[in-house]
């Protein structure tokens, strides 16, 4: 079974270079998905392999993927762009247990719409604020709350608080601001996402002059600031800009940062030249004035964009300050702050990491099809990264989802061409991997608006100890207990008993001796030969045995 899904998986392998060269040369896609069963995606039975990646047992460490604004459309535009509609996204698409979650918010104060109070009662489309507190704290809240309940003011413990209370690393790294919502919620409590920067201040982000000051959180520090207190290990991102507001002391909150010890590199050689980050001399990293640059030149939709030749996406050559800068220029890529991250983290007691590739988000806001697969692709590389972490270091837990669905959709663009329908907003034609076009469509707000947050469920998906957590359908809170439970070894469901002990099936591969291994691989021999001889009952039985034994050994070796 397993030779035969190795060669099978390497005959889909030599098909996809072959598409990849016929579609670079413009000739027709030759994949063979026409023909019956030559667009499945799975191997055969796959029954054994997910029993094979139900880990028990606890998580040293956990990396947690947010791909802000990613929703299930998302994926499949940047899938089809990127490697085709039969492609694999290699970081977000490998995680073997997937499941859905809820992620609506909760209404704070009178809806004009309803009657009556609407507070505590669901608001079904989150913005980052809401969606990041449920799965960092556990707790259901209001758009705009970041790690507080519907008070405004009960501060919920975080994750990332909790993980440093256990004597754990702690990570945060985003390409947004690091002040913005998503890495906000592991490391402050405000009323108000807005509150950057202690109260009153203007200062120049991007090169406009702006402010986004304490002034809606009354008696609470600004993000900037509680992000210093918190001291996680690791912060990486943009919004240096943000850290020129001055502080109660006269000094800037940048100086402040240096003041208490933090390193504050602002290009990628010098993240790079970073060789420890600790309680001793955490890591600020902010790379941009206000968010980081991102990888594809904008490709604002546009109302009759259906009906235009399909484009492939290139390089962006513009900061977000205007300045002309071929990506990445100076700065790390997602995929090299999250390598670096794990190398800093990396530690015997274990770590927490989140990771958030934000700008899917905001390019999805802009309409921007080409934007918003860049940074898909992106957190997509970061994703294989953590991967391969995990993959070797047995005891990492790693879940890759999204904080609430957006607004892109594709759509059929001969259905607007004939008349029959017409497009809410702008539309954008895509020259895909496959050599066809894919039409993607902004709906949510008249065009030239920022597009809308949608409401839909989300993908979760999970690999390691605790990942079979993400299977079925849960809400975003639950990843707040699945995180906690995992590498506090609390509430996990102890292992199988059918042919399996709990020793052999939490051993990982790198502490597995020789002899259990040797061990393991008799019996499975043993059994099939037993079930070649064996009838009724009893060979039913055995057949269960080897299965377990089976999950065991893709285990060990
Ligand atoms: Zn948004």
């Amino acid at each position: 079974m397993a030779r035969t899904n190795a060669s099978m998986r390497r005959v889909r392998l030599l098909a996809g270079v072959t598409g990849l060269a016929v579609a670079s040369t413009g000739v027709a896609y030759a994949a063979d998905i026409s023909e019956t069963g030559g667009a499945n995606r799975h191997d055969g039975d796959q029954t054994a392999e997910i029993a094979a990646q139900v880990k028990f047992g606890k998580a040293k460490n956990v990396i947690l993927f947010i791909g802000d604004g990613m929703g299930d459309s998302e994926i499949t535009v940047a899938r089809n762009y990127l490697v085709g509609a039969s492609g694999q996204l290699e970081g977000i698409d490998s995680l073997p247990l997937t499941g859905q979650y809820t992620t609506y918010a909760l209404h704070k104060g009178d809806d004009p719409l309803t009657t009556g109070d609407d507070t505590g009662k669901p608001d079904y489309v989150t913005d980052s604020a809401a969606s990041g507190t449920g799965w960092s704290t556990g707790t259901k809240t209001y758009n705009g709350a970041i790690s507080v309940g519907l008070d405004g003011t009960t501060a919920h413990q975080t994750l990332l608080e909790w993980a440093k209370t256990q004597g754990l690393k702690t990570g945060d790294i985003t390409t947004a601001e690091v002040q913005d919502a998503t890495p906000a919620v592991q490391l402050s409590h405000v009323a108000d996402r807005g509150c950057y920067t202690p109260v009153g201040q203007t200062v120049t982000v991007d090169g406009k002059s702006q402010k986004k000051d304490t002034a809606k959180c009354p008696g609470q520090k600004s993000i900037e600031e509680q992000i210093l207190d918190t001291r996680a290990d690791v912060v990486m991102g943009g919004g240096k800009g943000w850290f020129d507001a001055v502080a109660a002391n006269g000094r800037s909150v940048l100086q402040n940062a240096q003041d208490a010890g933090f390193q504050v590199p602002t290009t990628k050689a010098e993240m790079t030249a970073v060789t420890k980050a600790d309680q001793s001399a955490p890591v600020l990293g902010l790379f941009a004035s206000g968010n980081m640059q991102t990888r594809y030149k904008a490709t604002p939709a546009t109302a009759d964009g259906y009906a235009k030749p399909a484009a492939e996406c290139q390089t962006n050559d513009t900061a977000p300050d205007g300045t002309s800068v071929t990506w990445p220029g100076t700065q790390p890529t997602l995929a090299d702050m999250t390598s670096k991250a794990i190398g800093l983290l990396d530690n015997d007691k274990g770590f927490f990491l989140q990771v958030e590739g934000a700008s899917i988000d905001k390019q999805d806001h802009a309409a921007n099809a080409c934007g918003q697969i860049g940074e898909t692709k992106d957190l997509d590389e970061a994703v294989k990264v953590g991967m391969d972490f995990a993959k070797t270091h047995g005891d990492t837990l790693v879940i890759v989802t999204a904080d609430h669905a957006h607004t892109s959709q594709i759509i059929n663009a001969e259905d607007i061409t004939g008349g029959s329908s017409v497009p809410l907003a702008g539309t954008y034609n895509l020259l895909t991997h496959d050599g066809t076009v894919e039409t993607v469509a902004y709906g949510t707000a008249q065009l030239g608006g920022s597009q809308q947050h949608t409401g839909t469920q989300l993908r979760i998906a999970g690999f390691g100890p605790g990942a079979a957590n993400a299977v079925g359908l849960s809400d975003q809170t639950d990843v707040f207990d699945t995180i906690k439970d995992a590498l506090s070894g609390v509430g996990l469901d102890p292992a199988p008993s059918a042919g399996t002990t709990t020793k052999t099936v939490t051993v990982t591969k790198e502490v597995a001796p020789a002899r259990l291994t040797s061990a393991v691989d008799s019996k499975v021999r043993t059994l099939a030969k037993q079930i070649r001889k064996a009838k009724g009952d009893r060979k039913a039985k055995l057949k269960a045995q080897l299965r377990a034994y089976r999950a065991v050994q893709r285990q060990l070796h």
